[in-house]
């Protein structure tokens, strides 16, 4: 138990530290640092292939593309998150690209007929995206995401590395907004998801997924008819959160 609380200690110092010589800015050069010099070979980046997914793509792809990209294959996504997955695959060259699915006894026991998501979306999302997530990063040391402070309340604060669990998490679009990622996307000529010209501004599963109408938060269409509005893939002090930002 002291270990465990040892441990715990040593990665939050260490989550800190790390912040603080980045200046908790991250961007392309932060995100560099943590894949070439701090964690080399043991961190990924875990992407949606969303609205927003290229640019943390692109940049990955730019420093080393054999750095492992993880993707929950969660068996409900849109088949033009497919798509696009296949396009900026090709597109970026990424060499490492792993689809996780969910066990089939997870979703024999929990979700046999698929429409888990209508009854209890949270226990959907555990075992279609935590559960497989917790596997796929077993190799790791820390993990990428694409989440950015302006999007809600929230990750307003947001640490440019994180503890969690028993990772290092990054955050190297914590400091960008809505003007930064289409600067960067512009001036790096990068496909467009197909649906965002839809309105679909944040893009999840398909069953939990509609656009956004004009004037809505960016958010707004994810599991727009519950009040669930985060994933769960984060974990804090080791437990998961049920509606934990995704
Ligand atoms: S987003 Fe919806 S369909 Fe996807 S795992 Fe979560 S509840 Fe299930």
């Amino acid at each position: 138990m002291m270990f465990q609380t040892n441990a715990r200690a040593d990665l939050c110092d260490k989550a800190r530290v790390l912040s603080m010589r980045y200046g908790n800015q991250g961007g392309a050069e932060a995100l560099c640092g943590a894949i070439r010099e701090d964690f080399p070979g043991r961190i990924g980046l875990v992407s949606s292939f969303g609205s927003d997914s290229a640019v943390l793509l692109h940049m990955v792809a730019q420093i080393d593309p054999r750095v492992p990209v993880i993707f929950l294959q969660t068996q409900k996504h849109f088949p033009e998150t497919i798509a696009y997955r296949d396009t900026l695959v090709r597109h970026l060259g990424l060499r490492n690209i792993q689809n996780i699915t969910p066990r089939p006894a997870h979703l024999k026991a929990d979700d046999p007929r698929g429409e888990l998501h209508k009854s209890d979306p949270d226990l959907c999302c555990h075992v279609r995206k935590t559960l497989p997530l917790l596997v796929a990063l077993r190799s790791l040391s820390c993990w990428i995401t694409g989440r950015k402070r302006y999007q809600t309340p929230t990750r307003g604060k947001m640490a440019l590395f994180e503890a969690e669990d028993r990772w290092i998490k990054m955050n190297p679009l914590a400091a960008w907004n809505a003007a930064d990622i289409a600067d960067y996307m512009r001036d790096h000529c990068l496909p467009e998801h197909p649906l965002k010209p839809m309105g679909y501004m944040s893009i999840g599963c398909a069953p939990c997924t509609r656009a956004v109408k004009y004037g809505e938060d960016v958010r707004a269409g994810r599991w727009a008819e519950s009040d669930k509005t985060e994933c769960g893939i984060h974990f804090v002090n080791g437990r998961m959160v049920r509606g934990a930002p995704g």
